[in-house]
């Protein structure tokens, strides 16, 4: 793969009239020894947020052992890439032939569930041709908790309710090897105290049902830093959730792990964008809501931006921050919803025919890309400069001090 610099470096040799993705491995690599080194725990990745190959491999090159995947083709894929790997497989609702697969073929024992229904299914899906039902499951059932403290909630659609837990527990131990708790405590969590308060739904949950409990799985949720959302350190939320889970009424060997997707990607993409057009201060540019800037569209999300002028000698303008105006952007598509409000700060000079990077795209960005309308095309190149913003390199900025500015050298 080619590499670069860093984003004008790319811009200048390829002049790139379609979206370039950028992949910046040290980046990843940096994430992943922090959650293999620091948590307290074990860390698995959360497939979804970023399920290139490229990264899986990353990740796994630094530390990270164990992948939770949602689907067959991620069990496949993650299998393909890693065949040394532990997958689990964390999505409640799962078809037999997907659970059949997973388990005869490629390896798989933990799976999570949210209903008695879905551990009848697992059962019966892990039987082999002589009617032997499996000894080594390993299940994990995933609780209800609130989304309160988080940007985007994952509260209403998978979780048992308290009320009913206590009772699948005690019926998911009878044919569980080893039974563990999981939750979700929503995407970016700004404030450790989410997990505080699940932790606590789960110790009421464990106490109700009063068998042996193996693992507590504190999801995803952990964040990364964008425009208006500086997060407290992730050691703060790692103390926090190792302070609580040693209180915890569980068996004296139980295992704590995470599931991070967010927090092990975001850092590892950022992405050039080209604008075809300015209409006073809307810029129409080559990816939106169809594309990796699907946060930006459907839920409003910030990401920081910055400038790369085609005109070069304009390139190391140093434009002070207060200098910047607020920009709205349309994505290509004919789609009216394609539309991506912002602010994204920006020089008052920018024109079309010039390029944007944007920043802080490893999570839930790159991924989101769709071929509707016929977009979607996007070069890959790595770059080897830091990304916009990182929870990573030990420089903890003030939380106050939170714009999607970032200065042009
Ligand atoms: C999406 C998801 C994750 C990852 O969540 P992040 O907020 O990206 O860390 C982890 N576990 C499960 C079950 C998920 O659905």
């Amino acid at each position: 793969m080619l590499q670069h610099l860093d984003a004008p470096a790319v811009a200048r040799e390829l002049a790139p009239d379609e979206p370039v993705i950028l992949n910046r491995p040290h980046a990843a690599a940096r994430a992943a020894q922090f959650f293999a080194t620091k948590f307290p725990g074990k860390s698995l990745y959360a497939v979804k947020a970023n399920p290139s190959p490229d990264l899986i491999q990353i990740l796994w090159d630094n530390g990270i052992t164990h992948y939770d995947v949602a689907s067959i083709a991620e069990v496949r894929m993650v299998r393909a890439t890693l065949p040394q790997a532990t997958l689990c497989f964390m999505h409640p609702v799962k078809t037999a032939s997907a659970i059949r697969e997973a388990y005869f073929q490629h390896g798989v024992r933990t799976f999570s569930l949210d209903t008695i229904e879905e551990v009848e299914k697992i059962v019966a899906a892990t039987t082999d041709a002589n009617g032997e039902r499996a000894r080594d499951l390993r299940l994990c059932v995933r609780l209800r908790v609130s989304s309160e403290y988080s940007e985007l909630s994952l509260a209403s659609k998978f979780g048992v309710d308290l009320v009913d837990a206590g009772k699948l527990l005690q019926s998911t131990r009878q044919v569980a090897d080893w039974l563990g708790v999981c939750f979700h405590v929503g995407s970016q969590a700004m404030t450790p105290f989410a997990y505080v308060q699940a932790l606590e739904r789960a110790r009421a949950a464990i106490a109700d049902a009063g068998v042996v409990i193996d693992m507590i799985d504190v999801g995803g949720g952990f964040p990364s830093s964008y425009p208006g959302m500086e997060p407290p350190p992730l050691e703060d939320y790692f103390a926090i959730i190792h302070r609580h889970f040693e209180a915890m009424p569980i068996a004296y060997n139980a295992e704590l792990w995470c599931e991070p997707g967010r927090a092990l990607s975001a850092e590892y993409n950022s992405l050039i964008v080209k604008v075809e057009k300015r209409r006073g201060d809307e810029l129409f540019i080559n990816d939106g809501a169809y594309g990796a800037l699907y946060d930006a569209a459907h839920v409003a999300w910030r990401f920081p931006v910055r400038h790369i002028a085609r005109d070069m000698d304009n390139d190391n303008a140093a434009i002070d921050a207060a200098d910047l105006e607020a920009f709205s952007f349309y994505g290509p598509t004919c789609d009216d919803a394609d539309f991506m409000e912002g602010p994204f700060m920006l020089p008052p000079g920018i024109k079309a025919g010039d390029w944007i990077e944007v920043g802080m795209l490893g999570a839930y960005g790159a991924a989101m890309k769709t071929a509707f309308n016929g977009f979607g095309g996007a070069e890959v190149v790595v770059v080897s400069d830091e990304p916009m913003a990182s929870l990573y390199t030990g420089e903890r900025k003030d939380p106050r001090v939170s714009d999607n500015v970032v200065s042009l050298r």
